[in-house]
């Protein structure tokens, strides 16, 4: 399938080619000509698979007629709203739309929570085509009557689940009741729990429904490797690896806030430049440290799960696990960030004695055993264990043992 066949005008055609997508993923060429059709749909698609285009091209495309220069805000009422779960994705939502409408004279822009709404107020105050929101900042604006959504004719749902997830749905519906009922609905959504089936019949009308493949199998330009190494030598580790193999764009992943920003301090102390982003930092500490990142002005990334949720930055080529999650899952979803779109990815996992039921689970969830790699100098040190090495008291093997043991095994 070429996004020619889709139906796309000459103009997204040559966004399309601007951004060097050669041929359209699943969920784009199952999407795009039943949105261009007006259809209301339901898609199961994860971030990573192209979601976004396949809703934005083909709103640009049914948007395109309403496209002027005219300076008056009646002539550009908000036409296509696009609801997201974290601001981080709507910023992200925001530049994709941004990009791919480039050259149309359709104006769009980005409100979230976390910061002053005095610049949102100036911009909507002119009138935007395109509206990206997190739903609680949107209804601060509908509020002060800063923001008319009665002539919306799309509305999109991106990443319904996490605004399930997250409580949103009560917002979501107060924002729903003030739009046209005879609108375009488009539900994207990780997973089909009944919730979200829920959610569609009572936001879609008659709506198709599209599944494309779920990114819990992993891509296979990804290699998987780990490295068995003490807690409290990882970060080393982690330095003599970036420098060994001149690594650039890193993704590191700890599970607590206080480790990351602890990672982040250390590395930047040994030279290694590197930004942290989590739970504690300021919206605007969290844009500047991923745009330092995205703009290979900083090597490193730390983060937690949490706040990783919705980032995308493509191309990335090294994952990092500074410590196994606690949830198999998210084993899965955090080297879900490399080797996307066919490009080839690293996801590397340091692993301590302590971390071997983690470890387990992963490889059970993987249905296979992670590679392990050793680095000779950072091999844990088995006189650690309280017991003798390398079997414990009673015949148990010790945890080192146990570590040898699953690293290599199922
Ligand atoms: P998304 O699932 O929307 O988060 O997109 C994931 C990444 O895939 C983004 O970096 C897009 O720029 C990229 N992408 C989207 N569509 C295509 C395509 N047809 N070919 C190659 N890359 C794409």
């Amino acid at each position: 399938m070429t996004f020619e066949e889709l139906g796309l005008s000459a103009e997204i055609l040559a966004t399309v080619a601007r951004e060097g997508y050669t041929e359209p993923t699943p969920v784009q060429s199952a999407a795009i000509p039943l949105i261009m059709a007006g259809r209301d749909v339901l898609a199961a698609a994860q971030t990573g698979t192209g979601k976004t285009a396949a809703f934005v091209l083909p709103a640009l495309e049914l948007l395109r007629a309403h496209a002027n220069n005219g300076f008056s805000p009646a002539r550009h009422p908000v036409r296509l709203l696009i609801l997201t779960p974290t601001r981080e994705l709507a910023v992200q939502v925001s530049e994709a739309v941004k990009s791919y409408g480039r050259g149309i004279p359709l104006r769009s822009t980005v409100v979230y929570g976390g910061t002053r709404m005095d610049p949102e107020i100036k911009i909507l105050w002119k009138g935007v085509e395109i509206l990206v929101a997190t739903p609680g900042r949107l209804l601060d604006h509908v509020g002060q009557r800063t923001v008319n959504l009665s002539q919306v004719e799309i509305l999109v749902l991106d990443e319904a689940d996490r605004m399930l997830d997250m409580g949103f749905i009560p917002d979501v519906r107060k924002i729903v009741a003030l739009m046209p009922a005879n609108r375009q609905t488009l539900l994207f959504s990780a997973t089909f729990s009944n919730e979200i089936r829920h959610l569609a019949g009572e936001f879609l009308r008659n709506p198709e429904t599209i599944e494309v493949a779920a990114r819990n199998s992993i891509a296979d330009n990804l290699t998987q490797v780990l490295y068995p190494v003490d807690q409290d030598r990882k970060a080393d580790l982690l330095i003599n690896l970036i420098r060994r193999d001149s690594m650039e764009q890193v993704l590191v992943f700890t599970r607590s806030k206080l480790g990351a920003s602890r990672l982040a301090s250390y590395l930047d102390r040994r030279g290694v430049s590197c930004s942290a982003i989590h739970g504690d930092r300021s919206q605007q500490e969290r844009t500047r440290a991923l745009e330092a990142f995205r703009g290979h002005f900083v090597k490193v990334l730390v983060a937690t799960d949490v706040a990783s949720r919705g980032l995308d930055i493509a191309d990335l080529p090294y994952v990092v696990n500074f410590e196994l999650p606690y949830e198999p899952q998210d084993y899965i979803h955090r080297i879900g960030r490399t080797g996307r779109a066919g490009a080839s990815g690293t996801a590397i996992s340091l692993v301590s004695p302590d971390e071997v039921n983690e470890l387990r689970a992963v490889q059970r969830l993987l249905r296979k055993s992670i590679p392990c790699q050793v680095v000779e100098e950072f091999l844990p040190d088995p006189d650690r264990e309280p017991s003798p090495a390398p079997r414990a008291r009673g015949g148990r093997p010790s945890r080192y043992g146990q570590l040898s043991a699953a690293a290599g095994s199922r």
